[in-house]
C-alpha cells in the first residue's frame, strides 16, 4: 500500500535539491503533486520524470515571496486534483551572509521574505483547503542553523529559519483541533546545489561533514524520506515539532 494514495500535495522549492527529491518520493507513494519554484524548465522536466514513472504532477512556476503565487498553487491543486492534503513549504535561500554589521537591509528583508514570510503566506492559503478535507499536514524546511548551532555571518538565514519554528508551533496549536498537523524539518548538511555553493572547497566540505556524527552530508533522498514520514499518517500524533534530521550534528563536539 502506497503511503500517500489518494492525497494531493504542494511542494515548493521543487526545481532542485530536497524539494525535487521529495516531490518524486511523494508521487512514487501515490500523491498527486503540484510542484513550484521559479525555474519553469526544471519544473517541467521534473513533472515529465514523475509522469514517466507512472505518477501524476503539475507544475506552476512563480516566486514564493508573492501572496498571489501562494494562492495560485492552492488553486492549481484544487482545479487539477480536486483537493489539498499536504504542503511542503520548502523553498529557501542562504541569502546575504557576512558580518552582521555589514548586512544590507535589502539582503536581510529578501532572506526573511523568501524563507519565512513565504511559509506564512503558503500556510495562510493552504489551511482553508486542508480544513475542507477535515485535516492535513504542513511541513516547513528549517535548519539546525539558529536552533542547535550557529556560525559567524549567518544572521539573516538563522533568524528566518528559526522563525519557522515559532510559526510551526503557533499554527500547530491553532489548527490542531481541526486535525491539521504542522511540523518543521531541520536538516543537517544535505548534498544539494545550495550546499555545494557554500562548501565549494575540499577544506570547507571537510569542516562541515566533520560537524556531523555520521561524518557525511545527507542525500536529498534521505531528507525526502523524513518529510514523507511527517506528511503521511505514520506521524499522525506528531505536530508542532522541530524535527532534527541532522546526522548527529547537534550532539557532536569532536
Ligand atoms: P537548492 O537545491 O538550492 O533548492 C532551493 C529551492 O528553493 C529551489 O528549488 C529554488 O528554486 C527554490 N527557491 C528559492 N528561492 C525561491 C523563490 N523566491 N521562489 C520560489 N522558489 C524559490 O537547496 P536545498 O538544499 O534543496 O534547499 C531546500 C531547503 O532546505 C531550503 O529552505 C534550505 O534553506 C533548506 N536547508 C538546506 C540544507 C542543505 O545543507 N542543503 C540544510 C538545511 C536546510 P528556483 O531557483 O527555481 O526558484
Amino acid at each position: 500500500m502506497k503511503r500517500l494514495s489518494g492525497k494531493v500535495a504542494i511542494v515548493t522549492g521543487a526545481s532542485s535539491g530536497i524539494g525535487r527529491a521529495t516531490a518524486k518520493l511523494f508521487a512514487a507513494e501515490g500523491a498527486k503533486v503540484v510542484v513550484g519554484a521559479r525555474r519553469e524548465a526544471e519544473l517541467a522536466s521534473l513533472v515529465a520524470e514523475i509522469v514517466a514513472d507512472g505518477g501524476e504532477a503539475v507544475h506552476l512556476a512563480g516566486d514564493v515571496v508573492s501572496e498571489d503565487y501562494a494562492k495560485a498553487l492552492v488553486a492549481t491543486a484544487i482545479a487539477r486534483f480536486g483537493q489539498l492534503d499536504i504542503a511542503f513549504n520548502n523553498a529557501g535561500i542562504l541569502g546575504e551572509m557576512g558580518p552582521s554589521t555589514e548586512i544590507s537591509e535589502k539582503g536581510w528583508s529578501e532572506t526573511l521574505a523568501t524563507n519565512l514570510t513565504s511559509a506564512f503566506l503558503g500556510a495562510k492559503h493552504q489551511i482553508p483547503a486542508l480544513q475542507k478535507q477535515g485535516g492535513g499536514s504542513i511541513i516547513f524546511t528549517s535548519t539546525f542553523v539558529g536552533y542547535s548551532a550557529a556560525f559567524p555571518g549567518v544572521a539573516a538565514y538563522a533568524a528566518s529559519k528559526s522563525g519557522l519554528i515559532g510559526l510551526t508551533q503557533a499554527l500547530a496549536a491553532e489548527f490542531g483541533p481541526q486535525n491539521i498537523r504542522v511540523n518543521a524539518v531541520l536538516p543537517g548538511a544535505v548534498d544539494t546545489p545550495m550546499y555545494r555553493s557554500k562548501n565549494d572547497t575540499a577544506e570547507a566540505q571537510s569542516f562541515i561533514t566533520n560537524l556531523h556524527a555520521l561524518k557525511r552530508p545527507a542525500t536529498p533522498e534521505e531528507l525526502a524520506r523524513s518529510v514523507l514520514y511527517l506528511a503521511s499518517d505514520d506521524s499522525s500524533f506528531v505536530t508542532g515539532t522541530a524535527s532534527l534530521v541532522d546526522g548527529g550534528l547537534s550532539i557532536t563536539r569532536t
